[in-house]
């Protein structure tokens, strides 16, 4: 069996099409056709009124919060499992990241936690959608309206998740979506922001750009950023959106067939999804109840690579302090038995029944 990495991106369809003709015409900026094209598939797909397409999803990230008004002074509630970056671009605003703990069954954030968390400085709460499992919407925007807070959602590992019957990246004010190789739809490196408020489009367009005035060029209407993603990025984006149907409809079936096949295994427990949600597959994931590294470093001496669950925030040194001082149960149970299993849509039956196989080898 040959090496079989946690991701890797699909490029069949126009991709190469698309980017010859930004090569022949010329259009290799951020200036050009596709950028458009790809912001309103992408908008279109999440049923939003606007987007912005971004370098990264770490730069939309940055550019939501900005938009928002977000500053020191300020708190914003962000779940203590994540991947780094919300926290990151918090702080690189001034303002200071509020650690609050997960629900055990979704993963994501606890409206309960935010609930406990919210103060007089807070200014918004950072939704993250883990693995393809979508928050709790309903309760957390119960929670988000008691306080008159926006909600930014980062929906970076879920395109095309589902909570309530409606899909990831409406929800929030603004809606942050990553384009990374390993993600659900890739540009190689790109993002973007979602959001129904043309004043808010608006804003994050003018960061994204130099704040140069629209009507008046050389005219800086605010100190800025050049967030923008390329023509060329673009163009594998609007192919990659041609497929994204597929690509989930894939991905469904390794899901189901990964939960086929490591069902009932003694020590490995399945995810479970909560009752509203229609999540995707982004990363397989699972939980081992005893020695998950042990699991990991064998599966690789296989050729499986794998991937541990994030660490929690506020067990590294540099992030302590925002914890405030508390236990995160649950992000800790979370961290130190999950583990993502390979997950893409060209993985085949015969590699997860490879997969399969050694994980209940080595779980005996
Ligand atoms: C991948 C990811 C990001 C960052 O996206 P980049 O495009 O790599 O900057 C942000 N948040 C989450 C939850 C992610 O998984």
């Amino acid at each position: 069996m040959n090496f079989i990495p946690l991701a890797k991106p699909v490029l069949k369809g126009n991709e190469k099409k698309y980017v010859s003709q930004c090569l022949k015409n010329e259009w290799i900026s951020s200036k050009g056709d596709f950028v458009r094209a790809f912001e309103e598939s992408f908008s279109r797909f999440c049923q939003r009124k606007y987007a912005v397409a971004a370098t990264n999803g770490t730069t939309a990230l940055h550019l939501a919060l900005l938009s928002l008004g977000v500053g020191p002074g300020d708190e914003i509630i962000v779940p203590d499992l994540t991947f780094i970056s919300p926290v990151n671009m918090i702080i690189q605003t001034g303002a200071r990241p509020v650690l609050a703990d997960v629900d055990p069954d979704s993963w994501t954030l606890s409206a309960e936690e935010v609930e406990r968390k919210v103060t007089s400085k807070t200014k918004a709460i950072i939704v993250v959608h883990l693995y393809g499992m979508p928050a709790k919407m309903k309760e957390l925007e119960r929670i988000a309206r008691k306080h008159r807070l926006p909600i930014i959602e980062d929906a970076a590992e879920a395109h095309g998740a589902y909570s309530h019957g409606r899909i990831t990246g409406s929800f929030g004010e603004v809606s942050c979506f990553s384009f990374f190789g390993n993600k659900i739809i890739t540009t190689g490196e790109g993002g973007i922001c979602l959001t129904n408020k043309k004043s808010l489009a608006d804003k994050i367009r003018l960061l994204a750009s130099h704040g140069m005035d629209p009507q008046k060029k050389y005219n800086h209407k605010a100190i800025a950023f050049n967030y923008r993603l390329t023509n060329l990025q673009a163009a594998i984006g609007l192919a990659q959106m041609e497929q994204i149907d597929s690509f989930l409809e894939k991905r469904q079936a390794i899901a189901s067939f990964y939960s086929e096949l490591l069902s009932g295994i003694k020590g490995i427990i399945l995810p479970f999804y909560h009752g509203e949600a229609k999540p995707v597959c982004w990363l397989y994931s699972v939980l081992v109840e005893k020695e998950r590294d042990f699991l990991v470093k064998e599966l690789l001496d296989a050729g499986i690579e794998t991937r541990p669950f994030f660490i929690p925030v506020h067990k590294m040194a540099l992030y302590q302090g925002y914890g405030g001082g508390e236990k995160f149960p649950r992000a800790e149970f979370l961290s130190t038995r999950g583990i993502n299993l390979p997950t893409y849509p060209g993985l085949t039956k015969n590699e997860i029944r490879y997969i399969a196989g050694k994980i209940k080898e080595i779980i005996k």
